[in-house]
């Protein structure tokens, strides 16, 4: 089974990409951002305290979401899944050596991160954007900003984590939908 995760900051496309390749590809998809918000839909404990660090624009602990990603790569292997799309996991260091045992462990052909680069002021504006109709308590300005610092402090290092082991393709996420998901498209089908 084949694995790919996109990885990018708050408002860099990951979700509007992923469902193109989703589609072009047939892969099983875990966005952990939309896994954890219907956690916290479901008002219980751990959905309370998600909410809290959410709301604020902070990280999840990696426990709860790794247990997620375990979750969803058994249901995708008991499924005879011909691959699996991660959007927003790994984000933090110890995710991405976390993420390398549940490959070991599957025998998981790792394609690589996807990182969507995407200027500062493109993605603020976009979210902000997105905020008027998205209903999300972390599109406003406050919590984006907190987004951005724990994307350049935690995530940035997965990127590099990735580079080293030759595991990662930066794709230039400010054009046109249709040319971004053609250039994800040329990288995945060198692999699979
Ligand atoms: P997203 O929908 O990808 O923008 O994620 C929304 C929020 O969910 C993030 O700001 C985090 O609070 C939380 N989240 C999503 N994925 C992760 C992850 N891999 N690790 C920790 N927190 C996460």
């Amino acid at each position: 089974m084949f694995l790919v995760a996109i990885s990018g900051p708050p408002g860099a496309g990951k979700g509007t990409q992923s469902k193109l390749l989703v589609q072009e590809f047939g892969f099983e998809y875990i966005s952990t951002g939309e896994a954890l918000r219907r956690e916290m839909a479901m008002s219980t404990e751990v959905g309370k305290q998600i909410k809290m660090l959410m709301d604020q624009g902070n990280l999840v602990s990696d426990e709860i979401v790794t247990d997620i990603v375990r979750d969803v790569v058994k249901e995708s292997i008991e499924k005879n899944a011909r691959g699996i799309l991660f959007d927003g996991y790994p984000r933090t260091v110890p995710q991405a050596m976390l993420l390398d045992e549940i490959i070991e462990e599957n025998n998981i052909d790792f394609i690589g991160m996807i990182g969507l680069e995407v200027d500062e002021n493109v993605l603020i504006n976009r979210i902000l954007l997105r905020g008027k109709t998205s209903g999300r308590n972390d599109d406003n300005e406050e919590s984006v900003k907190r987004r951005l610092d724990e994307y350049y402090e935690k995530t940035e290092p997965v990127l590099d984590y990735c580079k080293l082991n030759g595991k990662y393709f930066g794709v230039d996420g400010e054009g046109e939908v249709d040319e971004i998901h053609q250039s994800i498209n040329d990288i995945i089908k060198t692999y699979i």
